[in-house]
């Protein structure tokens, strides 16, 4: 789960039209009522980020009338007030919040729920709310928080040129690796993604030689030696969008089969990146980068989906995988990042975040893609 980032909320009128767009899909799909407490759909539709706490924030969005922040009353400074957006509704520490929140829902037959919520104050709401039934509230914010607006796409841009600088550095071998840990070149990373203008470090995995087998391998102890080639997977938030990328760096000539290997993980990746054109699902997507690492014999090496959706979230739909028939549109963010890994041996994965466009897919990370191989 995400922490608070320090975004500086919008112009109301854009919460206000996402609060309408809300409203337009709850009458089509019979919703009464939404409820958000964290993630980041509060967020995106009040500009109010929750932290996680054991205290409930709830925002409840009736079908008509205002919506309801119901808020611990120490939090409520921490509130930008969107006239007309919703109303606060801070709660004493004596107060039973859950009660509160019963009490707006009141009749509401079909009521939708947010991803992340406390699981005790759903248990605790259940039985104050009879006759309902219950839907995912993703139907309904996550379909928009799916399709980005320009200045959201300018934001994920600025996010993703800020990881690109740092992963020319270390392409042009400025960030030390011989020699050091993983977890020392983790923090080195994550140092410079807070210098680049985030706010927010996400993460920043560091796999070298065999650890880079295991895809989300957490940086340790390890000595980086030369003549192996080593992962790097990063990314944060900046003004409440994520970046994440992944380079490979080879310390040193590598053996010509990790070399084979890295021209198909290349090909795969970049031939996924094409096929990621309007209208096209992103099962196809998946399967385009799939097609070519299967081909070249690597295919039960390449373990997870091609890629997922990104935004407020570092991983959100629309998810690059088969099965997901779900067509691209335009203002789909998303990563391509197909992998190989081959236990006990070696790992290697290329990454970057494409909008889907109107004239075809935009890259958002356009630092070198070839395995570039450092002098040690
Ligand atoms: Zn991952
Ligand atoms: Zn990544
Ligand atoms: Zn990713």
């Amino acid at each position: 789960m995400q922490t608070p980032g320090a975004t500086a909320p919008l112009d109301t009128s854009v919460y206000a039209a996402r609060m309408d767009r809300v409203r337009a899909a709850m009458a089509s799909q019979h919703i009464d009522v939404v409820l958000l407490s964290l993630g980041l759909d509060l967020p995106y539709l009040t500009g109010y980020h929750a932290m996680p706490l054991e205290r409930l924030t709830m925002l409840v969005i009736p079908r008509a009338g205002m919506a309801t922040m119901v808020i611990p009353g120490l939090e409520a400074p921490r509130v930008t007030e969107q006239p007309g957006v919703f109303e606060l509704r801070p709660w004493a520490e004596t107060e039973n919040p859950v009660e509160i929140v019963a009490r707006l829902v009141g009749r509401s037959s079909r009521i939708a729920v947010g991803d992340q919520m406390w699981a005790r104050f759903l248990v605790e709401l259940l039985p104050l709310v009879s006759n309902a039934s219950y839907v995912r509230a993703v139907d309904v914010v996550g379909s928009m928080r799916m399709t980005k607006d320009a200045a959201e796409i300018a934001a994920l841009r600025a996010a993703g040129a800020a990881v690109d600088r740092i992963a020319s550095e270390l392409q042009a071998g400025r960030i030390p690796l011989v020699g050091r840990t993983e977890a020392e070149v983790s923090a080195d990373l994550g140092a410079r993604i807070v210098a680049e203008g985030h706010q927010m470090v996400n993460f920043a995995i560091v796999a070298a030689g065999e650890n880079a087998a295991s895809p989300h391998h957490t940086p340790g102890a390890r000595v980086i030696r030369a003549g192996e080639l080593v992962l790097c997977d990063f990314g944060g938030t900046m003004n409440g969008y994520c970046s994440d990328i992944t380079r490979c760096v080879s310390l040193g000539t590598p053996p010509s089969d990790v070399r084979d290997a890295y021209d198909v993980l290349h090909a795969a990746q970049q031939a996924a990146v094409r096929a990621a054109v309007v209208g096209t699902p992103c099962e196809e997507v998946d399967r385009a980068a799939r097609r070519i690492i299967a081909d070249a014999g690597f295919g039960e090496y390449f373990v997870h989906r091609t890629g997922h959706g990104i935004g407020m979230d570092a991983h959100e739909d629309p998810y690059i995988v088969e099965g997901n028939r779900r067509p691209l549109e335009v203002g789909h963010a998303f990563s391509i990042e197909p992998g190989i890994y081959v236990p006990g041996a070696w790992g290697m994965r290329l990454e970057d975040i494409v909008v889907a466009a109107a004239g075809g897919p935009d890259p958002l990370n356009v630092v070198e893609h070839d395995l570039v191989v450092l002098d040690v």
